[in-house]
């Protein structure tokens, strides 16, 4: 089966990554904009407690559940420490706060989770907290979980570009449309891909990339912000990701000295999560048994013909 992946952030190149370790003939075709989100991303891999929407809740809490398997397999295509490529690392999660109430809140929402989710609940105090996160202001308490990761967007997609090229996918540096009227993508350079599948992968410019075909998506470009901060001389690889409760802000830390700040979403952790199951539809395999739920990210959801 030949599948086409037309952009390949971190959602098409995982899809494109799964169908390829399934035997499937896959191309892909991506043009790295500038405004790439995967790019972009900060990197935090943890459960969520701003996600709240049916269905997205248990994607997401599969797609964490899910990444330590992803790194494994990674690790075994690429022949290497697949998580040390990708900046992937468990350094557990803080929520901080100077109100003993909102702690209490906060960590009663955590233990619901489950330890499968996210290990080990426990309340720090300031000292403990700033161990865990020695930029922490020193009045400030947190409640502590152990499964809490993080990973570098730019790294992970081009390790799984790597990963899908080693099952011999082909990667196209090209602007692509769908065909109107076939199963098939039309490049900028004028060249033409006939494939029996297209998964379309494009973040923000998707519905461009479906137009040619009238089919639509209400996917709109969202604005994101992040700062990069260096600490020369500062051991950060072992930081802990740490939000501040109340807020949607957060931060972490890299091997390389570095604090990332920022304001975002959710598809790095999804990635690796989805595109395993967008490759078993495409291939017609049976749905993991904890995919209950993607009926919630059907595309069908926007109307008849987007799927
Ligand atoms: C500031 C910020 C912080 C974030 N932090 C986190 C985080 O901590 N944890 C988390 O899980 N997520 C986070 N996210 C979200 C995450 O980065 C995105 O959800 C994810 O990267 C989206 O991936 P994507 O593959 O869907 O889109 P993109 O990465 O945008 O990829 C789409 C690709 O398609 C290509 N393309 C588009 N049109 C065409 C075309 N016509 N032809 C060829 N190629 C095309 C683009 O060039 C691009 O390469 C954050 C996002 C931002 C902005």
């Amino acid at each position: 089966m030949r599948v086409l992946v037309l952009g390949a952030g971190v959602a098409g190149a995982s899809v494109a990554w799964s169908l390829a370790r399934r035997g499937a003939e896959v191309v892909v075709v991506d043009r790295l904009h500038d405004g790439a989100a995967t790019l972009a991303g900060a990197g935090i891999v943890r459960a969520s407690l701003g996600i709240t929407e049916p269905g997205f809740v248990e994607a997401y809490a599969a797609a964490v559940r899910h990444y330590p398997r992803a790194m494994r397999d990674l690790a075994a295509d690429l022949g290497r420490d697949a998580a040390d490529e990708v900046g992937y690392r468990v350094v557990g999660g803080l929520w901080l706060s100077r109100d003993d109430a909102a702690l209490a809140g906060v960590e009663a929402r955590l233990r619901a989770f489950g330890p499968e989710q996210v290990g080990t609940v426990s309340r720090l105090d300031p000292a403990q907290a700033r161990e865990a996160f020695p930029a922490a202001a020193p009045d400030l308490a947190a409640v502590h979980v152990t499964r809490a990761a993080r990973v570098d967007g730019r790294r992970l997609r081009l390790a799984l570009l790597a990963a899908a090229r080693a099952h011999g996918a082909t990667v196209h540096d090209d602007d692509a449309r769908l065909s109107p009227d076939r199963t098939a993508a039309e490049l900028a350079s004028g060249d033409r891909l006939e494939a029996d599948h297209v998964v379309v992968a494009a973040g923000t410019w998707t519905p461009a990339v479906l137009a040619p075909r009238g089919l639509g998506v209400p996917i709109t470009p969202q604005r994101g912000q992040i700062s990069h901060l260096g600490l020369p001389g500062t051991d950060t690889s072992h930081w802990a990701v740490a939000t501040a409760i109340g807020s949607s802000h957060y931060l972490l830390a890299f091997d390389d000295s570095r604090v990332v700040t920022g304001y975002g979403a959710s598809g790095l952790t999804l990635g690796p999560y989805l595109g395993e199951r967008v490759a078993d539809d495409v291939l017609g395999l049976p749905s993991a048994d904890d995919a209950a739920g993607l009926a919630a990210l059907d595309p069908a959801r926007f109307g008849a013909g987007a799927r």
